[in-house]
């Protein structure tokens, strides 16, 4: 933890000022080859930093072991090479880090907020059914919260989940870089489960500490994760930890509006058509291409690209058809 600078502040505030050189990131996770939406992330973290003089990192996600394909990361890394991508300093293997995710939950236990869980998918199911018209449902963002009151109850460990009580954090709405607000609430984001039931360390907690040890100053990645960036403001304030600044790139859908699927637009990507595929990126991205663009070498391409990089005009959109 090596800043212990945290914003408690209630009204709408800006995230992190902008340091000189900024720091992003790229975070996939070893689940399979990279596809378009990937690129489109990558391609857009990595202008993000690399028109700021800044540096890029690559942190592999791997802690859902059980989702791992083998050999995956080799292929990611090969990929982001043969594509032109050049990672800053070593990456970092969320799988090599437990010990750091527990003493961030050994904090939050020491500050009494950390409880068992035993509710099950079905209970809180149930009580999102049951909790008609939607304002007091289970859910709030991607996070369905606790349902049972386990906090209050004896649950047997062994068969239940780590969460965190977000309660007396103080509310807090920052934007992000296209003005998009984020808002946490604590009387909605009334908890977070921070260890899973099958024991894996659950990803809101892992990326801010993550972030936070990196020195990201600059979170660019896809629309997709607004709604984990509330729960992340609030476990950044839990644990005393900085805000990077945010920017939600536009959600990459299938031409009907669906979500992308394994269809002909989301095959992994292919080396042999590396510049073709960045166009495509940079096109998505909204991004202006250099002139005979489908002669240009891939690193002619990066020059440009980096040089002409509009993160405003990356998120004028928030979805975008492949
Ligand atoms: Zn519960």
């Amino acid at each position: 933890m090596n800043d212990a600078k945290s914003s408690t502040a209630t009204a709408t505030t800006a995230t992190a000022k902008q340091p000189l050189a900024p720091v992003g990131r790229f975070a996939p996770s070893p689940t399979g080859p990279l596809h378009l939406g990937s690129l489109v992330a990558a391609t857009g973290s990595y202008l993000d930093a690399r028109h700021g003089g800044g540096r890029w990192l690559l942190r592999i996600e791997d802690l859902d072991t059980a989702r791992n394909m083998p050999g995956a990361e080799a292929t990611i890394r090969a990929t982001l090479q043969s594509f032109g991508f050049r990672p800053d300093g070593a990456v970092l293997r969320q799988s090599e880090r437990l010990p750091r995710y527990l003493s961030a939950i050994q904090i939050l236990a020491e500050a009494g907020r950390v409880f068992h869980c035993g509710c099950s998918r079905r209970d809180i199911a149930a009580a999102t059914a049951t909790a008609a018209g939607g304002g007091a449902g289970a859910r709030a963002g991607d996070e369905p919260r606790c349902v049972g009151r386990c906090r209050e109850r004896r649950i047997d460990p062994a068969q239940a989940a780590l969460r965190a009580s977000l309660e007396g954090l103080a509310p807090r709405c920052v934007q992000d870089r296209s003005g998009r607000e984020i808002r946490f609430n604590p009387e909605v984001h009334t908890d977070v489960v921070i260890r899973r039931r099958d024991g894996v360390i659950a990803y809101q907690l892992a990326v801010i500490v993550d972030d936070a040890e990196q020195g990201i100053s600059d979170v660019v990645r896809g629309g997709d994760l607004l709604p984990s960036t509330a729960w992340q403001l609030a476990l950044q304030q839990a644990l005393s930890l900085p805000t990077p600044r945010y920017l939600h790139l536009p959600v990459i859908t299938e031409p009907d509006g669906s979500k992308l699927a394994k269809s002909r637009r989301s095959l992994p990507l292919d080396p042999a058509t590396a510049t073709e595929s960045l166009c495509r990126a940079l096109t998505l991205l909204n991004q202006p291409l250099p002139p005979a663009s489908r002669q240009a070498t891939l690193e002619a391409l990066w020059d440009w690209a980096i040089a002409h990089w509009d993160p405003a005009a990356a998120t004028a959109r928030s979805t975008v058809s492949a």
